[in-house]
């Protein structure tokens, strides 16, 4: 069964220290929530997770079944398993959707094991229909002139036809409306397995009511400062976050 294991993850931008020592321990089939204020960090979580290179990882470990992810380069990671949906997807002029779909499936499949114009067709145009997406989506350019709600499915979508084995969901129910969401949260639940894990980040309780998650984690200032089940995102959702900060001493 899938494991991804994060330890003590400290990572900085130009030189400041963002992530204060981060621990996560997912197992398949499990769903945890990170929520937490804006500015906490939860962004940096996700891209110093995908490996990107304005983030530096200073201390830690990133093992997603057994293997060292912060030994590898984005791609890599994307190849061993790892998805990220990100708060704000980039547009990619010049590429449409089905050929980047394509490109990276097979990056994930793998030299000789590509998947075949028939079947990645099917499999696209289904995925797409259960999404409630328009079939034009295919052929437009990636993101370029989507709306925010569009960018958000079109993210569910690619995650569908990947199949990762660790999906990192960041503020993926920003921007939606409720209609938008549920179908979201469906494409998500359909994805459940004993052999896939998610990490859904959310800055509201909302989207938790449609996804449940097995874990609640808050994260302030860098760090986790609260583990529980999903009461602690109904309480939060109820209280905000001051009732924590009390708890715990901290001065903002
Ligand atoms: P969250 O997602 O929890 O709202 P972020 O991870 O986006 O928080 O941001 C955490 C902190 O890192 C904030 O203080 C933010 O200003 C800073 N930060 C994020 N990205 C950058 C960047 N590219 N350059 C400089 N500072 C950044
Ligand atoms: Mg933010
Ligand atoms: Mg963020």
């Amino acid at each position: 069964a899938t494991r991804f294991t994060v330890k003590g993850l400290r990572a900085s931008i130009e030189g400041k220290e963002i992530l204060k020592g981060i621990d996560i321990d997912i197992r398949g089939g499990e769903i945890h929530a990170i929520m937490g204020p804006n500015g906490t960090g939860k962004s940096t979580l996700a891209s110093a997770l995908m490996g990107h290179p304005k983030y530096e990882v200073t201390e830690g470990e990133v093992l997603l079944d057994g293997e060292n992810l912060l030994e590898m380069e984005v791609d890599e990671r994307a190849r061993a398993g790892l998805f990220l949906a990100m708060q704000y997807p980039s547009e990619i002029t010049g590429v449409t959707n089905a050929d980047f779909l394509r490109s990276a499936i097979n990056a994930r499949r793998g030299e000789g094991n590509e998947i075949s114009l028939i079947k990645f067709i099917r499999q696209l145009e289904a995925k797409m229909k259960e999404l409630e997406m328009n079939p034009e989506f295919a052929h437009r350019y990636l993101n370029e002139g989507f709306s925010g709600g569009e960018k958000k499915r079109n993210e569910i979508l690619q995650m569908m036809m990947l199949e990762p084995k660790i999906v990192i969901l960041d503020e993926v129910d920003s921007g939606l409306d409720i209609d938008a969401l549920k179908i979201v949260a469906s494409g998500v639940n359909s994805m459940r397995s004993e052999d896939r894990g998610f990490l859904i980040i959310t800055h509201y309780q909302r989207l938790l009511n449609y996804i449940k998650p097995d874990f609640v984690h808050v994260m302030m200032q860098g760090r986790i400062v609260k583990s529980g089940g999903p009461e602690l995102a109904e309480r939060l959702e109820a209280e905000g976050y001051d009732w924590i900060k009390e708890e715990l001493g901290i001065v903002d």
